[in-house]
Order: structure tokens, then C-alpha cells, then sequence
């Protein structure tokens, strides 16, 4: 490692790479290759049979995106991690690694609609039944358990409804039982680091703030490595069992001279193999690139969405503002606890005239866009009924917190006097009183 620092805005930049050996460039190289040279047939052998590690094709592995794989992991205190395609991607093999037809996970209610419909559709067609239990209460985690529990699924600051999850409390309610808490950090890095409070693996989205400029869409899946999966042998037979896709390896022998790896090696060439869903190593470079800034990126956002939502709560035609900074009891400690610098970049807000008004506003929006994304540099809003959460039910809309003039806010880092210029007409214009005194 070119660092030791354990400084978030050290490690964006100096962790896993320094320069090039062969160029000495400082910038991480574009390795757009799909293959590597083999020396002989013994070193090719022994590549295939992970006695040596190293490069064998770039649908498994790439150094460019080694270089993010290694930055991300030290980032959020990791032992290695794998880059895919996408978040999407990245949720569905971080439980595909570990859960079989026939097994099932405990899912958090509040999840990014995407992955709701992973989990309710696509995973239970694959035979995995996905258990969604309201994470006010921990406990519901451990009542949902049973023998064929393979781990506990949530996001760290899942919008719509930015209530932060208890990721101690349940990260240790499994480890009692031995179930591995899986949490998604797409909207808190820097802010959270989950697996300081017990989470065994984390995922991101990339297309988020991590890459922060809206270009590429990408995931990421970090093992903590500090989960004792060979204890609970009987809960992860994928782990502990002869594997038959790889010459009978059993995960957690085969790859114990490397470090506490096997979930994480087992993702990349079994399932990354077999469903190909690999990241483009420019894609990766882009991710690098987003990287570096993150850490100076995610202070502006904090510093922008908590004027936005003062702002908010101010005003006549807002009936309510969404924002942790806001909460009170329960969820407000659980934001100061697990959000270290701020409450992240996400404001939600409910108007006032409701559905229609949230169209008219986001209709007049100016400086923000309209789109489906978070985490961008620039601002963005959506209105979730009717895009994002709009393949869900209307019980699964409420369940995961969208209501009817629900309007989400990823506040940009431009100056913000720009950001609430442009709230201000758009309330004004979503606002038919104000118009029609006009
Ligand atoms: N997780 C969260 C919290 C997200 O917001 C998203 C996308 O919006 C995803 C996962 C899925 O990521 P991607 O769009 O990169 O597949």
C-alpha cells in the first residue's frame, strides 16, 4: 500500500497505486486489454488454479480496476473488493454469493426501488426468498431468522425516507446468530463506514457520488473480511463445501493463505465468470478520477442540502421537510451515531398542494435536472410516485416512503445561493395561489 494514512482524503488519492512500474506515470494507466500474456504454461496453470494471484482475463480482473477495487476497500476499511457493472449488479451478487434457491435473506423495507424489485421479483423467480422487515425495530431482524437465513440486506441512508439504519444493532443481533450484514453505502461514503460498526460486506452504486459526474454506471462489493464464515459452516455451504464450478475448491481452505478472502474470491470467479457482469476498465479510470474529489465533494453536498433544508422548512407552500438533521428521538440519534460530518447530500420534501404541485415544480425547475440519478455534482430532483418507485405497488410505494407529493432533492455543489434562487421560482411557480394573485 503507497499509504497508511487512514485519512478518507489521503486514501482517495495515494492508496494501491503511486506510479506505473513499467512508464512511471502517476496517473492510473487505462489497462484496455482483454488479456494477458501468460510467461509459460506452468504460470498460466498455476493462475487458473489460484495458487499464484494475477492477471488472466478482464472479464474477472483488470489492473485499472484493481487500483479502484484496492482505493474503495481502504476507504470504507476493507480487506479487498470487486468491481462490476453496476449497483444493480453489485446487490444481486453480493447475496447470489452466499444465498441458493431454497435459502432466504432479511431485507430492510427501505430500499432504492431498484432494489426492492431485485429482491421481490427477479431473486425470488431464482428461488430466494427475500424477508422485509421494518428496521425502526433490530429485533425484527433476528424474529425473521431462521436456519436458512444467509445474511441481512439494508442501505446505510436509504431514500426516500433518509431514516439512517441501526447497522450496530443488527449487525450484532447476526453475528450472534451468525448472519452476515450486507449495507449499502451508496449515499454516505466518507459520512459512514459501515463496516466499523459490524457490517461483514459493503456494496456502493459508483454511478453515484463516488463517481460524482453523472458519466458512468458502475458497482462495487467490499468484504470486511471479518466474518467468520468457516464458524457457521452450516449456514454457508457455498463457502464450506467443495465447489463443483471450480475443480471441488472449498472457498474458505482454498484461498486462506491469502487473508480472510473467500467471499469476496469466490464473487469474482464464480459468479463474475459466469454472468460476465464486468466493469470496463475506462469506467473504472472514471470512477478513479471521481474518487479522488469525493472526500471535498461530499463536504459541499452536506453543506448544501443543510441550507436547502432550512430553507425548506421555512417556507409557506412546503408541508414538510424530509432530512435526518430534522429528526427527532430514535432517528435522530441514529444519524448523529452513524453520519460522521454531516447528513449527507439528500433532502426530501412534500408540498403543500400535492401531486399536481410537485409536477408543476419540478416542471419549472431551472438550474436543477430531472432525472433518475442521486449523487451528481450538479443538482437534481425527481418526483419518486412517478418514476423511480413507479413499478412498485401503492402499499410498497408507502412501505418504502414515497407519498404522492413526495419531491427528492440530491443537492449539487454549485454556489448556493444559484440552488435556492431556482427552489424559490419553482415553489413560486408550483404554487397556483401565488399565481393566480399574481
Ligand atoms: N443502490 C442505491 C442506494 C441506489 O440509489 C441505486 C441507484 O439509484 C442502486 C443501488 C443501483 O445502482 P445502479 O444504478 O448503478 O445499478
Amino acid at each position: 500500500m503507497p499509504t497508511s494514512s487512514k485519512h478518507p482524503e489521503t486514501v482517495v488519492l495515494h492508496a494501491s497505486h503511486r506510479f506505473d512500474a513499467g512508464t512511471g506515470a502517476v496517473a492510473v494507466p487505462i489497462f484496455q486489454t482483454t488479456s494477458y500474456q501468460f510467461d509459460n504454461t506452468q504460470r498460466a496453470a498455476n493462475l487458473f488454479a489460484l495458487k499464484e494471484l494475477g492477471n488472466i482475463y478482464t472479464r474477472i480482473m483488470n489492473p485499472t480496476n484493481a487500483v479502484l477495487e484496492e482505493r474503495i476497500a481502504a476507504l470504507e476499511g476493507g480487506v479487498a473488493a470487486l468491481a462490476v457493472s453496476s449497483g444493480q449488479a453489485a446487490s444481486a451478487i453480493a447475496v447470489q454469493n452466499i444465498a441458493r434457491a431454497g435459502d432466504n435473506i432479511v431485507s430492510s423495507t427501505d430500499l432504492y426501488g431498484g432494489t426492492w424489485n431485485l429482491f421481490a421479483n427477479t431473486l425470488k423467480d431464482q428461488g430466494i426468498e427475500v424477508r422485509f422487515v421494518d428496521p425502526t425495530d433490530p429485533e425484527n431482524f433476528r424474529r425473521a431468522t431462521d436456519a436458512k437465513t444467509r445474511a441481512y440486506y439494508a442501505e446505510t441512508l436509504p431514500n426516500p425516507k433518509l431514516t439512517v439504519f441501526p447497522i450496530k444493532e443488527v449487525a450484532e443481533i447476526g453475528r450472534k446468530l451468525g448472519v452476515p450484514l450486507i449495507v449499502d453505502n451508496t449515499a454516505a461514503p466518507v459520512l459512514c463506514k459501515p463496516l466499523e460498526h459490524g457490517a461483514a460486506i459493503v456494496v456502493h452504486s459508483t454511478t453515484k457520488y463516488i463517481g460524482g459526474h453523472g458519466t458512468s454506471i458502475g458497482g462495487i462489493i467490499v468484504d470486511g473480511g471479518n466474518f467468520d464464515w468457516e464458524k457457521h459452516a452450516e449456514r454457508f455451504p457455498a463457502l464450506n463445501t467443495p465447489d463443483p464450478s471450480y475443480h471441488g475448491a472449498i472457498w474458505v481452505q482454498a484461498v486462506k493463505p491469502l487473508g480472510p478472502i473467500a467471499y469476496i474470491i469466490k464473487a469474482r470467479v464464480t459468479l463474475l465468470r459466469d454472468l460476465g457482469s464486468a466493469l470496463s476498465p475506462f469506467n473504472a479510470f472514471l470512477f478513479i478520477q471521481g474518487l479522488e474529489t469525493l472526500p471535498l465533494r461530499i463536504r459541499e453536498h452536506v453543506r448544501n442540502a443543510q441550507a436547502v433544508a432550512t430553507y425548506l422548512k421555512k417556507h409557506a407552500g412546503v408541508a414538510k421537510v424530509i432530512y435526518p438533521g430534522f429528526f427527532d428521538g430514535e432517528q435522530k440519534r441514529r444519524a448523529d451515531y452513524y453520519l460522521k460530518g454531516g447528513y449527507g447530500g439528500l433532502v426530501g420534501f412534500e408540498l403543500k398542494g400535492g401531486k399536481d404541485a410537485g409536477r408543476r415544480f419540478i416542471d419549472s425547475l431551472k438550474l436543477f435536472y430531472h432525472v433518475a440519478n442521486i449523487g451528481d455534482a450538479r443538482s437534481l430532483a425527481i418526483h419518486p410516485a412517478t418514476t423511480t418507485h413507479s413499478q412498485l405497488s401503492p402499499e410498497e410505494q408507502l412501505a418504502t416512503g414515497v407519498s404522492d407529493g413526495y419531491v427528492r432533492l440530491s443537492v449539487g455543489i454549485e454556489h448556493i445561493d444559484d440552488i435556492i434562487a431556482d427552489l424559490d421560482q419553482a415553489l413560486k411557480a408550483s404554487d397556483t395561489r401565488a399565481l393566480a394573485a399574481e
